[in-house]
């Protein structure tokens, strides 16, 4: 049987034909030289690289190089395949070497010629609600013959809960404990660092699972214990709790540790048996067979200029305190709380990526492929091919709404509704004028007022626009956010 090199997203049982086959895995050192990575990030990926190697045993040739081409010489004369790597310039350097052959992708739950059959019958109108009832037709999903389950393709209405005040009703997640190869691990990181590799963020517990045995232990407590309570909550944030009822399972499932179409029949067999609701359970199926597949296909359907849109036309570097996580230069509760999560934890959920990181760099006009950037290295889940459609579209609107019909831009209203942090900020969401105007929702006007022309005719901030023309004050709201500027607010 021909030998199978895994890229180190790639290290579940489906990404083999049979549980013998040979196999090649390559640690690279130069990875971590091109660009600087969150420090916990690149623990996970090593510590899975490692945990993966040490499971197959003598199935496996495990190369330590520095580079891929050096271990890929180390192993010249046996041919090799590859399932279909993640990003451009992988796929670029696997189809650039004689024998190795290059499969199809795995790890997704819609394959290409599904998904291009999809997008090209839309005639440029790709919506993600429109793939996803296409999908869960397709792969039979929450589906009672041909009608959704419940009647209802999308229960979003249900899900848009502010947090309880008592706390979330759900027991924390279950997290991995370290062993002998984290050690070697951060032992070789350390050394790295000595040596000038850069990280950013800081070391802390391993907090995402790094073998499957850990991804399959974190998804089966997710659907026993916190699915049910993960729908109503979804976009809620609270100052003491980062996990809320999400299912943390990003990492694994790109790390490939784990089939997202398993954990949706997980799901779908809970709300089945009555132990969850619909309305969390399509929650979730939505997240992974519609959002996560969605991202992934657009990566590779809008093609390699999409990376640089920029029709906002914003041009401002990312500046410093936000590249180098400095939370404690930040007054903003809400961004100051929500960088700190990624300084420590390399991970916050969905609405703070969205709503409190994206939000403002799109209120300020931060050139959105440094966020691209920055947000592949400061993630434990980031990676090329899930940044650029969530970050150049959803979050920046740089695509000029190819793939979302408005910007999710807000002013402190929506942090306020969605969160505790206002109690406790210096500012206030109220606010858009004087000492105490709260930075997003001054940032909120002064975005729209930027951005007349490029957004007039969007018919979704129709209203938002009507009351952009009703504000008196604007010239000063104008001349405020010019002085603050990039500072960390
Ligand atoms: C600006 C921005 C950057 C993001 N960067 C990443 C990233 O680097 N890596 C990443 O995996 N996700 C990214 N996301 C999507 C989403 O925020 C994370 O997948 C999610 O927060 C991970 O936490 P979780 O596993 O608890 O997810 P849950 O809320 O429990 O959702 C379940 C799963 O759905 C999938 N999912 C949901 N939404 C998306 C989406 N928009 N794109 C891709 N998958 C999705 C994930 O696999 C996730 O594990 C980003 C979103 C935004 C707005
Ligand atoms: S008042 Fe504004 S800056 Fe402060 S926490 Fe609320 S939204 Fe964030």
């Amino acid at each position: 049987m021909i030998r199978r090199w895994l890229f180190a997203d790639q290290l579940g049982p489906h990404f083999l034909d049979a549980p013998r086959q040979p196999v090649l895995l390559i640690e690279s050192k130069s990875v971590f030289r091109r660009r600087a990575f969150h420090r916990q990030k690149a623990h996970l990926v090593l510590s899975a690289l490692r945990h993966r190697a040490a499971e197959l045993g003598d199935q496996a040739i495990f190369l330590r190089t520095d580079t891929y081409g050096e271990a890929l010489r180390k192993v010249s004369g046996e041919p090799l395949d590859v399932c279909h790597p993640t990003s451009r310039r992988a796929r670029e350097f696997v189809r650039g070497h004689d024998g190795v052959t290059v499969l199809p992708p795995r790890g997704f739950t819609t394959s290409p010629g599904d998904f291009v059959a999809w997008a090209d019958g839309r005639h440029g109108r790709l919506r993600m609600e429109d793939f996803y009832r296409d999908a869960r037709r397709r792969l039979d999903v929450l589906m009672d013959g041909d009608a959704p389950a419940g009647g209802t393709w999308n229960l979003d209405a249900e899900n848009r809960q502010p947090p309880p005040s008592s706390g979330m009703p759900v027991p924390a997640p279950p997290m991995p404990v370290e062993d002998e190869i984290d050690e070697g691990v951060r032992a070789d990181l350390d050394r790295w660092e000595s040596e000038g590799i850069e990280f950013v963020g800081r070391d802390g517990p391993r907090l995402f699972p790094a073998t499957r045995r850990e991804a399959l232990a974190r998804l089966r407590h997710f659907v026993e214990h916190r699915l049910p309570a993960f729908g109503p909550y979804e976009d809620a944030m609270l100052a003491g709790d980062p996990w809320m009822a999400h299912s943390l399972l990003s990492a694994p499932l790109n790390l490939g540790l784990i089939d997202p179409l398993d954990a949706v029949h997980r799901a779908e067999a809970a709300y089945r048996s009555g132990a969850a609701p619909l309305s969390s359970v399509e929650g979730f199926v939505r997240q992974l067979i519609g959002w996560r597949d969605y991202i992934w296909h657009l990566y590779w359907y809008f093609g390699a200029d999409y990376g640089a849109a920029d029709g906002l036309r914003a041009t401002r570097p990312v500046p410093s305190w936000f590249r180098a996580l400095d939370a404690d230069a930040v007054e903003a509760r809400c961004l100051s709380d929500v960088l700190a999560g990624v300084r420590d934890r390399g991970w916050v959920h969905h609405i703070p990526r969205l709503m409190v990181l994206g939000n403002y760099a799109l209120q300020r006009g931060w050139r959105p492929a440094d966020l691209v950037d920055w947000f592949h290295r400061s993630f434990v889940d980031g990676y090329e091919w899930v940044m650029t459609a969530n970050v150049v579209g959803m979050s920046q609107y740089a695509d000029l709404g190819a793939m979302t019909t408005k910007p999710y831009a807000a002013g402190g209203a929506y942090i306020n509704r969605m969160s505790d942090y206002c109690r406790g900020c210096r500012y206030d969401p109220r606010s858009r004028l004087g000492l105490n105007a709260c930075p997003y929702t001054a940032g909120y006007w002064a975005f729209l007022d930027r951005n007349r022309g490029r957004l007039r005719g969007n018919a979704r901030l129709g209203q938002a626009m009507r009351q952009l023309d009703r504000i008196d004050d604007l010239p000063a709201v104008r001349a405020q956010e010019r002085d603050r500027g990039d500072e960390a607010p």
